[in-house]
This record gives C-alpha cells, sequence and structure tokens, in this order.
C-alpha cells in the first residue's frame, strides 16, 4: 500500500476550500460528471483512431445514490486511470492547482464568479471521504483504489474493480444530507448536465401506481445527448428550433427568429440564441441565457460575456474559451471574452439584415415586437448601432413602414426647414394627437408614431446620426413653422381678441413647470382646427428625457 502527503505546502487545504466555497458546492456533482463524461469521450477518441481496440460496451455513466450507506457515487466507463495516472493527476497535479487557486482568490471571494469548478477535490466540499475506485483502458493495466478522508493524507493501493473506468464515491458529510435525496440529485443533474453529449442515468424511471408513484426497473437517463446547438443548422427544422426553445423554456410563446452560432476561430463558440416576443413594457429580465462549456451547464448569468442588450434575448451559448474560474472583472476585461461578445453583435446584426432582405414584409410584421431591442441595442453599442442603420424602421401613424433612406426621400421635399434641416414630425399618442395628425397630414406632412419606450432617446441618437435632420412632435411649435409653400391664413381675431381667448385657453391648460403652453389661432385652416395648443419643443423634449432616465 501506498501511503503519501498530498502534495500541497499549505498544512491542510480542504477546510479552506470548504469555507469558501460553501456558499456554491453543489457544483462538485458538475465537476465529477464532467470529468466521467471527459474520460468517456478520450476513450471514444481513441477507439476512433485505432488506439483502443477493445469493446466500448455500455458508456453511460451513472450517478448513484445510496441513503443508508450515506455515500454518492458516480461511476464511468471511461478510459480510467493507472497508479502513475492517479500520482500524476490526483496527487500532484490537481491538489497543487487547487492550492494556487485558493491563495490567490482567498481574500477576493466576493469577486469570483461562483461558477467555477475546483475539478475532482470539488468533492471534498460535500464530504468526509471521497474514494477512488479506477481501472485504466490499457492492456495489463491494474485497478488502482484511492482513499482520502479530508486531510492531506491520502491511501493507494491495488484493488479488484473488474471493469474499466472510474467509480468515485463520496461519504457525504452531516452538513450535506440533501446531497443523499434523489430528487436533490435530479435537481442538480437536470440542472447542470441535461445536455451532456453522453448518457447520464441516475434513478428508476417512476410510474403512477395505484394513486402514487412507483419507481420501475428502467434506469432514468437524465440528459438528451445531441441538443440543437451541436447540430448542423442543414439538419435542424424550424420546428426543431422551436421544440429546443420550448425545452429550455417551458410555457412560453414562440420566439420570433433564432440565430445558429458557430465558429471555430480565432476561439470556439457555438450557440442559439432566440428573439422571444418582448412585451411593450422594456422587461430587461437578466439571467435569459445559458452559458454552457462544452455542453456542461455554467450559468445563466452571463453579464459581461454578451452585450448589455442581448440580455433581452434567449437560448445558449455553449464556448470552451470562456474562462470561468476567474473575477466578474477579470471577465470583462478579458480579450477573449471581448472578442466573443463583439461576434455575437455582429452575427446578430447581419442575421437582422439577411432577415430584412430575405423578406420584408415579414420582418415588418415582426418590427413592433424585435423593435426595442434594437433601439436598445443602438442606444448602447455603437457598432450594433451603425450596423443596425439599414435595417432600423420607421413606422408612420398609418401603420406603414420605412427604412431610415426611404423616409428621407419621403419627407425631403416637404418637410425641410429654412435652415436645410429635414424636419421628421412624430406623434407620441395617436389618439390624443390625433387632430394635430389630422392637421400636419392635410398640409401633407407625414407623421411618425414614436410611442416606444426608449423612443426619446431614440430619436436624439438618431438626430446626432443623421446629417441635418430634426425630430420634432407634432403637437410642438415647431411642426406648424416649416417653411411651406402655401400660404397662411389669417385667423382675423384682433390682436385683444387673441390675448383674451389665449387667457381663457391657458386658464384651463395645466400648469408646467418651465414648459408653458402656446395658444394660436392663425396657423391652421380655421375650418379644420381653429385653435392649436402647442408645447415648446425644446423644453418638452428635456421634460421627457428627464423622466425617461
Ligand atoms: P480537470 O478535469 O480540470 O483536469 P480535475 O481535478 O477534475 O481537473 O481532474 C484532474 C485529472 O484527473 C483529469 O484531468 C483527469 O486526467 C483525471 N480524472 C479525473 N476524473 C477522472 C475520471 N473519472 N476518469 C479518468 N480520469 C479522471
Amino acid at each position: 500500500m501506498q501511503k503519501g502527503q498530498i502534495g500541497v505546502t499549505t498544512e491542510n487545504i480542504f477546510p479552506v476550500i470548504k469555507k469558501f466555497l460553501y456558499s456554491d458546492n453543489e457544483i462538485f456533482l458538475r465537476e465529477l460528471v464532467a470529468n466521467a463524461i471527459d474520460a468517456t469521450q478520450k476513450l471514444k477518441t481513441l477507439a476512433s483512431f485505432g488506439e483502443f481496440k477493445g469493446e466500448l460496451g455500455d458508456m453511460r455513466v451513472e450517478v448513484k445514490v445510496d441513503k443508508d450507506a450515506g455515500t454518492l457515487t458516480v461511476t464511468d466507463h471511461g478510459i480510467g486511470m493507472t497508479a502513475d495516472d492517479v500520482n500524476k493527476y490526483i496527487n500532484q497535479i490537481a491538489f497543487s492547482g487547487a492550492e494556487e487557486f485558493v491563495n490567490k482568490y482567498k481574500d477576493n471571494a466576493n469577486s469570483i464568479i461562483g461558477h467555477f469548478g475546483l475539478g475532482f477535490y470539488s468533492a471534498f466540499m460535500v464530504s468526509k471521504r471521497v474514494e477512488i475506485r479506477t481501472l485504466s483502458y490499457k492492456d495489463g493495466a491494474e485497478a488502482v483504489r484511492w482513499d482520502c478522508d479530508g486531510s492531506p493524507e491520502y491511501t493507494m493501493e491495488p484493488c479488484d474493480k473488474s471493469t474499466r473506468g472510474t467509480e468515485i464515491t463520496l461519504w457525504i458529510d452531516d452538513d450535506n444530507k440533501e446531497y443523499l435525496e434523489q430528487s436533490r440529485i435530479d435537481m442538480l443533474l437536470k440542472k447542470y448536465c441535461r445536455f451532456l453529449p453522453v448518457p447520464v442515468v441516475s434513478g428508476k424511471e417512476q410510474e403512477w401506481k395505484d394513486g402514487k408513484y412507483e419507481d420501475t426497473d428502467r434506469d432514468k437517463v437524465i440528459n438528451s445527448t445531441e441538443p440543437a446547438w451541436t447540430r448542423k443548422p442543414a439538419d435542424l427544422t424550424d420546428e426543431d428550433y422551436r421544440n429546443f426553445y420550448h425545452e429550455l423554456y417551458p410555457g412560453q410563446e414562440d420566439p420570433l427568429f433564432w440565430i445558429h452560432l458557430n465558429v471555430d476561430y480565432p476561439f470556439n463558440l457555438t450557440g442559439i440564441l432566440y428573439f422571444p416576443k418582448i412585451k411593450s413594457n422594456l422587461d430587461i429580465r437578466k439571467d435569459r441565457i445559458q452559458l454552457y462549456c462544452n455542453q456542461v451547464f455554467v450559468t445563466d448569468s452571463v453579464e459581461g460575456v454578451v452585450p448589455e442588450f442581448m440580455m433581452l434575448l434567449q437560448g445558449v451559448i455553449d464556448s470552451p474559451d470562456i474562462p470561468l474560474n476567474v473575477s466578474r472583472s477579470y471577465l470583462q476585461s478579458d480579450r477573449a471574452v471581448k472578442k466573443i461578445s463583439g461576434y455575437i453583435t455582429k452575427k446578430v446584426a447581419s442575421r437582422l439584415e439577411d432577415l430584412f432582405k430575405a423578406d420584408r414584409s415579414d420582418f415588418e410584421s415582426k418590427w413592433d415586437d424585435i423593435k426595442i431591442f434594437i433601439e436598445y441595442g443602438m442606444l448602447t453599442d455603437e457598432k450594433f448601432c451603425d450596423a443596425a442603420l439599414k435595417f432600423t424602421l420607421l413606422r408612420d401613424t398609418e401603420g406603414k413602414y420605412f427604412t431610415l433612406d426611404e423616409y428621407k426621400t419621403l419627407v425631403e421635399a416637404s418637410q425641410t426647414d429654412k435652415d436645410g434641416n429635414v424636419v421628421y414630425i412624430y406623434a407620441t399618442d395617436p389618439v390624443e394627437q390625433y387632430s394635430y395628425i389630422e392637421a400636419a397630414n392635410a398640409k401633407g406632412y407625414n407623421v411618425l408614431l414614436m410611442n416606444g419606450q426608449l423612443d426619446g432617446h431614440f430619436i436624439s441618437m438618431l438626430e446626432n446620426k443623421l446629417e441635418k435632420t430634426t425630430f420634432v412632435r407634432v403637437d410642438s411649435n415647431v411642426a406648424d413653422n416649416l417653411v411651406v409653400k402655401e400660404e397662411r391664413k389669417d385667423s382675423g381675431l384682433s390682436a385683444d381678441q387673441i390675448s383674451l381667448l389665449t387667457s381663457i385657453f391657458r386658464s384651463q391648460l395645466p400648469k408646467l413647470e418651465k414648459c408653458e403652453f402656446m395658444v394660436s389661432f392663425e396657423s391652421l385652416d380655421p375650418a379644420a382646427s381653429p385653435v392649436l395648443i402647442t408645447q415648446n419643443e425644446y423644453m418638452r423634449r428635456m421634460k421627457d428625457m428627464a423622466a425617461t432616465q
């Protein structure tokens, strides 16, 4: 029997690991299952290169709870380990890696992303003792048993394991008895392992019998091994994409459309992003996109990995290149992550442009649902903004949609003011501003509908982006001051009459701080609207902006 001291200089690393990771200790299971999957995949790869000629046999990974014995066991039929391997990977490298990790972060616990893995020794977060029994795939290999009770001392000896692969048994400690409940384990496996590439079984399928659920003798498979994002877009139908969406987010309406991401240079990334129906209220529900690393769930908190406005999307991103065992601030400044974020932005913009070009009327029909996303993106991301100027639509009060270029062409001739600015007139409330819209239309002006939650900011942004363009609200004083080639009609009222009528109207209007209403009787055709009440455009806009800050 070999006895040894685990290769660490710290007297005992386990109390540190335990304390340090306490809040997130459930990830031990993900780490162990991920190792089991790796070992399985490695053997399959060796077999495909002809370096393993034996029978692969049943390659399922099993997670077994034995409440009476107080143990949880993860078993695989992968490559296994020789005694040398255990020395190298478990006794040396693994533990020294943990020490380095803990030293680096022990003063900085709060900034840790919280979803990282410490690999194999995460097991010690929840166990008082861990045993490995393993038999390597190599010809003539001898099975090894390794045992460690949480002190830096371990024992290692030959054992009688006859099946290839590794079996890791955890004696769950008293503080973590929850991990001896099959239901808790099921929940964790569903969270972290539901899309792993090798079948994972745990517990038994249940059947409704005699008024209650009972175990059958069929093993319960936790995962679907080929989730949509790992397949080729050409092999997937719209139905497949929709089904996958509902698998991720049960009970939600169909998504509007989706983007299949697939890149292998300069980083690896796959995934599917869905555009959900975003309700008119700006509900930026974060944590909707799920981040995976080689099909292992990592987190659904993707701030820093995708641009802020993408948080309105849903779906899956899978990348082995996103560093996970680092703090959030590091993640945000990481160059690989920045590249990933830039790539996703570009891809989303070009997909939107494709959709727009391929089927304009379909794009228009979805516009009202995606508008808030696009506006948010344009307001917060310069690059996205420049790309989106091509497919951004403006909608007028009659429900017609125009690109920015089209709209300019439409109104340029009749809506240019004396300084040469093209004036875009817009309404924010088509019911309340009905008579103004009518009046503007009667003059041959087009009126845009800008009643979205971000439209105030969006308008300012467009004014900056588009040359010589100003926006004015249909009920503002400016809308009526456009240079038009028609004669202004006189109301025929005397100055006294105007002053009297103005004070009568003013007395009925709400008092607004620094934003007076203007009343005029001469500007519009008296037959249509004899009185026009307007607000100073500049002051009004300042107020609106302040209100939506
Ligand atoms: P990581 O998985 O990040 O390399 P771990 O601490 O989880 O770190 O594991 C260290 C090494 O131990 C692995 O790289 C692998 O070589 C070996 N190992 C762990 N679990 C298994 C297993 N179930 N089968 C075979 N080898 C394993």
